[in-house]
């Protein structure tokens, strides 16, 4: 019952660190000190020179639902996400994010990088969707998957499915609702037939970020990327069906922008970012309103962010001497959050 009382006051967030191995072209780096204490706290500590005479130890402790040590795997990850999308198929809607500075790791810790094992959260959740789909068939279960890949940048809304450059003001992305469902108009999502299926539709989405990030030089970085994967399910027999929405989210950057140049974009991911937060923030402590309108992610995400929705939070961290303040900036927002 205790628990139970925990989990409520909690709510449906839970919130996981990982730590970013250095690469082998970065072994020279320095690192500072960060100490795993149990499996859910770390305590990061870096000595800093606070003025030409003095030095000072600045040392702070986070605790999470879980820690992922730089040693973690891509399967290692997934053991422990892989509940969110079994809600999934449940019934529930479902948000994963990842959180953090660019270069932190969230792009490898949702879409991996190349060979299976390194394989990320998206395509083991659609692979555990489809081996699951086969035991639902049993129980004569019918799944319909449909997926969109859209990305937000400076608050305006691009289809990943699209590879006509010229999204612009003819089709303007809204963000529209009908009845609880919030859907974007003009945006392409396609019928998933297979495991396959869908990776060839994750790369042509892959692809037309990068082309876009060539063109547009940091896009990438300063944009959320959202894949959608909606699930309808129907049981005749039973006369039974559900839908539920699976978003998998590749946050921007969180890094604040030093160049004046950069400003205008930092503000507005500063913006949405702040207003994740806010929205995370007000259902944690049952606000009766709950600000989802103040940015295109949020009220994007409406019906999959509270209500019985389950939200999972994965902050990356690197730990170079030279990512310190931002390494503390994303274990702060995620203790704001958790
Ligand atoms: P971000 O999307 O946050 O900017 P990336 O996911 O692109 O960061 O990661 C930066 C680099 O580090 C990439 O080359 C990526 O493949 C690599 N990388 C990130 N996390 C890991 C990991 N856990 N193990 C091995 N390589 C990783
Ligand atoms: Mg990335």
């Amino acid at each position: 019952i205790l628990r139970n009382t925990v989990q409520d006051l909690k709510g449906n967030i839970r919130v996981y660190c990982r730590i970013r191995p250095p690469l082998e072209t970065e072994k020279s780096k320095p690192l500072f000190s960060l100490n795993v204490l149990d499996a859910c706290s770390i305590e990061v500590e870096k000595t800093e020179l606070l003025s030409s005479a003095k030095k000072g130890k600045s040392q702070h402790s986070f605790t999470f639902d879980g820690i992922f040590t730089p040693h973690a795997t891509q399967e290692d990850v997934f053991t422990q996400v892989s509940s969110m999308i079994q809600s999934a198929l449940d019934g529930y809607n479902v948000c994963i994010f990842a959180y953090g500075q660019t270069g932190s790791g969230k792009t490898y810790t949702m879409e991996g990088s190349c060979g299976k094992e390194n394989y990320g959260i998206i395509p083991r959740s659609i692979d555990m969707i489809f081996s699951c789909m086969e035991d639902l068939k049993r129980m004569g279960w019918e799944l319909t998957v449909k997926a969109n890949f859209l990305e937000i940048y400076n608050e305006v809304i691009y289809d990943l499915l699209d590879s006509n450059k010229e999204q612009d003001s003819h089709d303007i992305k809204m963000v529209n609702s009908k009845g609880t469902d919030v859907y974007v108009s003009n945006l392409k999502e396609e019928e998933v037939a297979s495991a396959h299926d869908f990776i060839r539709l994750l790369m042509f989405a892959q692809r037309n970020r990068q082309t876009a990030a060539t063109l547009n030089n940091e896009r990438s970085s300063r944009s959320h990327s959202v894949a959608q994967i909606k699930i309808a399910a129907i049981n005749e027999m039973r006369k039974e069906k559900f839908t539920s929405n699976l978003n998998l989210v590749d946050l921007a950057g969180s890094e604040s922008g030093k160049t004046t140049q950069r400003m205008d974009e930092t503000k507005h991911i500063n913006r949405s970012l702040s207003e994740l937060s806010k929205v995370i923030l007000s259902l944690q402590t049952h606000q009766s309103h709950i600000p989802y309108r103040n940015s295109k992610l949020t009220h994007l995400l409406m019906p999959s962010l509270g209500g019985n929705s389950k939200t999972l939070m994965l902050v990356n961290i690197n730990q170079f001497d030279e990512c310190f303040g931002e390494t503390l900036n994303s274990l702060r927002f995620a203790t704001k959050v958790n």
